[in-house]
């Protein structure tokens, strides 16, 4: 039960939390929030203010201001998801060293312009030489809607909800936006053949319906009555189904669910959110440290609460927009090629680092 948003429900952590927890207060948390202008990350405790060694990013092509998460050498130690927050070009001031025994990057999030990852970034220290970062276009992602025929309204409900999951995403600086360049009215008899739910083989049988009902080279989104014949799940991802598309194995993750029955207009922007790499342990954030009921991975709520949410920290925008697992950084099951050009990263499939890259805490937030 991991692909789904829903309502009044025990959730599958077993960690003994109440409801709600003592934490579930405010918004997010901060990890690691270092401004330029005031430095007092617990990371990277200096005990003196210390000389610039003028290392700078330039910022090309971004328009409004960025927050760059650096990792590189600090003075003592390797530092990792370092916060900065400017325009045009910005000054690291003295808290990242040279690169030699770390492993640096650089990211930058706005909320004009697509997530931006330099890999290694050569330092210079040089204030007219600054490492450069070319900022592009937040980066679009095609849905298709399925609504069902006669029920006015609906195919307007899912243009404006795939509207305010691009403004969520763009004011939480994640880089993405959402378009649709159609919409299909699914007729009584093709009703059967969407169903209600990912399970039993039907989203299966969905990667096998034909071009009319499943386009294997966007997102499909279905708006049914019901999901499970039930009004107690709000929508549904499909990634944790098999599918066969032209002979090849895939996974149902741009098959989504939404109901007509019980869904809040945010539920779209949440089901994305796995679609776009925000599965399993790094999914739901009902329970993890950081996270309140405003994010929007905030599962097992009530619909008011979830209709309210209306954030992305940095850290999940870092793994929707650069890691291997979001949609846009895999070959799509049509065959088609990533969405994303650039580097990306297989990030760690825990909050916490424990396999693959080291990616970003979670909850990293500024
Ligand atoms: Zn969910």
């Amino acid at each position: 039960m991991s692909a789904e948003s829903k309502r009044y429900t025990e959730h599958s952590r077993t960690d003994g939390l109440g409801w709600p927890p003592a934490w579930l207060s405010g918004r997010a948390l901060t990890a690691s929030l270092c401004l330029v202008s005031a430095c007092t990350c617990s990371s990277s405790t200096t005990s003196s203010v210390q000389t610039d060694d003028n290392d700078r990013v330039a910022i090309q092509g971004g328009a409004n201001p960025s927050v760059l998460a650096v990792d590189g050498r600090g003075r003592t130690k390797c530092l990792a998801s370092e916060l900065f927050e400017g325009t045009g070009i910005i000054d690291l001031n003295d808290r990242i060293e040279s690169p030699t025994g770390c492993s640096t990057e650089i990211v930058a999030f706005s909320s004009d312009r697509a997530v931006e990852l330099k890999a290694a970034p050569k330092w210079t220290h040089d204030p007219s030489n600054p490492v450069t970062l070319a900022v592009k276009p937040p980066v679009e992602v095609e849905l298709r809607f399925y609504v069902p025929q006669g029920v006015p309204g609906v195919a307007t409900e899912a243009q404006d909800e795939m509207d305010e999951a691009t403004a969520l995403y763009a004011m939480n600086r994640a880089g993405i936006a959402f378009k649709s360049l159609s919409t299909v009215a699914y007729s009584p008899a093709q009703a059967v053949l969407i169903g209600n739910g990912c399970g039993g083989g039907n989203a299966a049988g969905l990667a096998k319906a034909g071009a009319s009902l499943y386009d294997p080279g966007v997102i499909n989104v279905y708006y049914v009555s019901q999901i499970n014949w039930s009004n107690y799940l709000f929508g549904y991802n499909c990634y944790l189904e098999s599918i066969v598309v032209g002979g090849s194995n895939a996974i149902g993750e741009n098959i989504i669910f939404l109901s007509l029955a019980s869904r809040p207009p945010t539920t779209l922007a949440h089901e994305l959110g796995h679609a776009l790499g925000l599965r399993g342990k790094v999914g739901h954030t009902y329970g993890v440290p950081g996270f309140t009921n405003r994010n929007l991975m905030m599962s097992g709520i009530s619909f008011n609460a979830q209709a309210l949410q209306d954030h992305f920290s940095l850290g999940q925008g870092y793994r929707m927009s650069l890691d291997r697992l979001s949609w846009l950084n895999h070959a799509r099951p049509s065959g088609a090629a990533p969405i994303r050009a650039g580097d990306n990263r297989p990030c760690q499939l825990t909050v916490a680092a424990a396999t693959g890259d080291f990616c970003p805490p979670l909850a990293l937030d500024q």
